[in-house]
């Protein structure tokens, strides 16, 4: 059977680590070729030896213009053009109240994660146009969507995303080109430790962590793993998902659907501490 993306091309950004990572390997399976963009040039060029002809790595810091430039201009000269462009590559900084944030601190979580898709799509769409279309995807959060998920600058860089989604969407769907984002849950990566300042091998340990920790307060109780978003760019990358743009894909196991108490019955249900047993929760068993 063809795989899904047979034929088409793809630049992802954050391409070597987490997310995006998992996002090239599942790619490359439905017969992408691929553009793997990141900072991280030892893992870049590993991946590179790992799939000889589909997967060529850039250097690519998604603040530098003239690097994400370069980044989608070798899809078209390795590969032939581009389709696909996964803007993913992101970062974080620690909770810290607003005082303490240095004015570098939000340039920096700006210029990553709302100004490097706003170019990666600026450099994308025009040989996007020499195919006669493609898709747009861009690596959102639910810190994007409710307060609570992350530190100030990141989660408002991420409502951003989600926002600029919507608007290039409308811009450039007479184009042919969608336009969607992702909002994914706790994911087990290592952007929790990076962001804390943690060495590589520590934040390893801390992913592992965070998803065991997820798995048991999440509706869904499975660890979240990058696979779970690289299926959902696959959807939004794909002609699957032809009638769909403009949109936000949410996938976090669950975790923003409502309070606590509406899956799991042992927790506290401000309700049912008001009201009493008529309004606790129905089990699935109806008990
Ligand atoms: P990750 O494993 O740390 O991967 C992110 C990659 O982007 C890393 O290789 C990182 O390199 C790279 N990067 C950082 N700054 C860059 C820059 N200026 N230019 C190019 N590449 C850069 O983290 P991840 O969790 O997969 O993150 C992928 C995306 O998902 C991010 O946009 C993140 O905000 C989003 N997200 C993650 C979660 C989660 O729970 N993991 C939840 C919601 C959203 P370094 O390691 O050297 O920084």
């Amino acid at each position: 059977m063809a795989g899904r993306l047979e034929g088409k091309v793809a630049v992802i950004t954050g391409g070597v680590s987490g997310i995006g990572l998992g996002t090239v390997e599942l790619f490359v399976a439905e017969g992408a070729q691929v553009v793997a963009a990141d900072i991280q040039d030892e893992k870049g060029k590993m991946l590179e030896q790992r799939f000889p002809g589909r997967v060529r790595y850039a250097h690519c810091d998604v603040t530098a213009e003239v690097e994400i430039a370069a980044a989608v201009q070798l899809a078209k000269s390795e590969f032939g053009g581009l389709d696909i462009l996964f803007n993913n590559a992101g970062i974080s900084d620690a909770m810290r109240s607003i005082p303490e944030i240095e004015a570098e601190t939000w340039t920096w979580i700006y210029n990553v994660l709302v100004r490097g898709p706003a170019l990666g799509m600026k450099h994308a769409v025009p040989l996007m146009l020499e195919r006669g279309g493609g898709a747009i995807v861009n690596t959102a959060s639910i810190a994007g969507l409710q307060a609570g998920w992350g530190p100030i600058a990141y989660s408002s860089a991420k409502a951003a995303v989600i926002h600029m989604s919507r608007v290039a969407a409308a811009q450039l769907s007479p184009q042919n080109i969608r336009v969607n984002a992702i909002c994914p849950g706790l994911i087990a990566t290592s952007i929790f430790g990076a962001s804390l300042g943690m060495p590589r091998e520590g934040a390893d340990q801390l992913a592992a962590l965070v998803a065991a920790h997820a798995a048991k307060v999440q509706p869904v109780p499975k660890a979240g793993m990058p696979d779970d978003i690289a299926q959902a760019a696959l959807y939004l990358a794909s002609d699957a998902s032809a009638f769909v743009t403009g949109t936000h894909l949410v996938v976090d196991g669950g975790i923003t659907v409502g309070s606590r108490h509406a899956w799991d019955v042992s927790a506290p249900n401000p309700f049912a501490e008001m009201f009493g047993d008529s309004f606790a929760p129905p089990t699935a068993q109806g008990q």
